[in-house]
């Protein structure tokens, strides 16, 4: 029952190279279920790449990545006096850097954390998740107590233009009492910048360390280097008006029902709402009409150069999918490519050339 994300190895380091090559300052962000690799596996392809910071998302996810890189890891969730993972011995490594986005919870961190503790601090953006507001800066400075405060940062949107936005901030806290209070070279963490950006925010802004949190566009960039793969484990024969299934729903159509690898367990159909509910994305998928009007959805599974119907909605560990009679039916161990995101599914096994 396996789902297995190959990846050519050369190609996606060539890839990773590049990224690394072409945004100096690089903090490679993992997070989450790595995406798709496993946060250990990207912890040590940084190690690789030879940057000297990487971000994780939350507290709970220091540990798994402080034993595999020797830089500091930032973490990008602000920090908070009642989050459960502070109680573990990582959290205040020495190695780790805090975000910090609130006044009070500065005085609290001060509180709770060794002396020395490295702090960035977040801006609000037009994002509106986490960050001091503007008029915050000098009472921010006030309560860095022995804090060290190592540099700032903004969170955009994943639309471009956040040039002028990023600007802002950076003229505000160069203008601010921070200015004077960080530790060596003031860095600003930025996300989101295309590359003419970054280089249009380095000149205006030279006594900034600018540094770009990058994921996606690292990790998953070359999609190429990337196949998901599942296997056919079985299929049978199906007649239009025949019911299968754990739901005994009757089939619309003849043809073959074939069992795959990949289930829910692997986040598959479980895809995160997408913002396009648009009325025409709406009438495309009303386009589609045939099998999605007789209540079938489609799977990610492709064969044939297609993405087949699910048959039912997928169970645990593997998915029944209805496959025409005019499609040829594949052999049961026969691989089939699958087409999921990444940041929501799990492999089985993640083979890297
Ligand atoms: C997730 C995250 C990133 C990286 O986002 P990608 O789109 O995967 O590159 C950068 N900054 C912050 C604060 C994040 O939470």
């Amino acid at each position: 029952m396996t789902l297995t994300l190959t990846v050519d190895g050369d190609r996606w380091r060539a890839h990773l190279r590049q990224v690394a090559d072409a945004n100096p300052g690089l903090v490679p962000v993992l997070k989450g279920n790595g995406y798709g690799f496993g946060l250990h596996r990207l912890a040590r392809r940084a190690s690789w790449l030879g940057v000297d910071t990487v971000a994780v998302g939350t507290y709970a996810e220091v540990a798994e990545v402080l034993s595999r890189f020797d830089g500091d890891v930032l973490v990008l969730s602000p920090w908070r006096s009642f989050l459960p993972e502070l109680a573990e011995p990582e959290a205040y490594d020495p190695r780790v850097v805090h975000t910090v986005g609130r006044v009070a919870d500065l005085r609290a961190l001060g509180e709770a954390a060794p002396a020395g503790t490295r702090v960035v601090l977040e801006g609000v953006t037009s994002m509106a998740r986490h960050g001091l507001d503007r008029h915050a800066l000098s009472d921010a400075a006030a309560a860095l107590g022995r804090l060290r405060l190592v540099g700032f940062a903004v969170h955009l949107p994943m639309t471009g233009g956040h040039l002028d936005e990023t600007d802002r901030w950076a003229a505000a806290v160069e203008a601010s009492q921070l200015a004077g209070r960080f530790e060596g070279r003031p860095q600003l963490f930025v996300s989101h910048l295309g590359a003419g950006e970054l280089a249009t925010l380095r000149e205006r802004r030279p006594g900034l360390d600018v540094r770009p949190r990058v994921g996606t566009q690292l990790w998953l960039g070359d999609r190429g280097a990337l196949r998901v793969r599942a296997q056919v484990l079985d299929a049978h024969e199906v007649e239009r008006g025949e019911r299968i299934g754990y739901r005994q729903r009757p089939m619309p159509v003849g043809g073959t029902l074939l069992v795959v690898s990949g289930g829910t367990t692997h986040g598959i159909g479980l895809e995160a709402p997408t913002a396009a509910s648009g009325l025409r994305q709406r009438a495309t998928s009303l386009a589609k009409g045939g099998l999605q009007a007789a209540g079938l959805a489609l799977s990610p599974f492709r064969i044939a150069g297609k993405q087949r119907w699910f048959a039912e909605p997928p169970h645990m560990q593997a998915s029944m999918l209805l496959l025409p009679s005019s499609v040829p039916v594949p052999a049961v161990g026969d691989e089939l490519d699958v087409q999921v995101r990444f940041t929501t599914t799990h492999f089985d096994v993640v083979d890297i050339s």
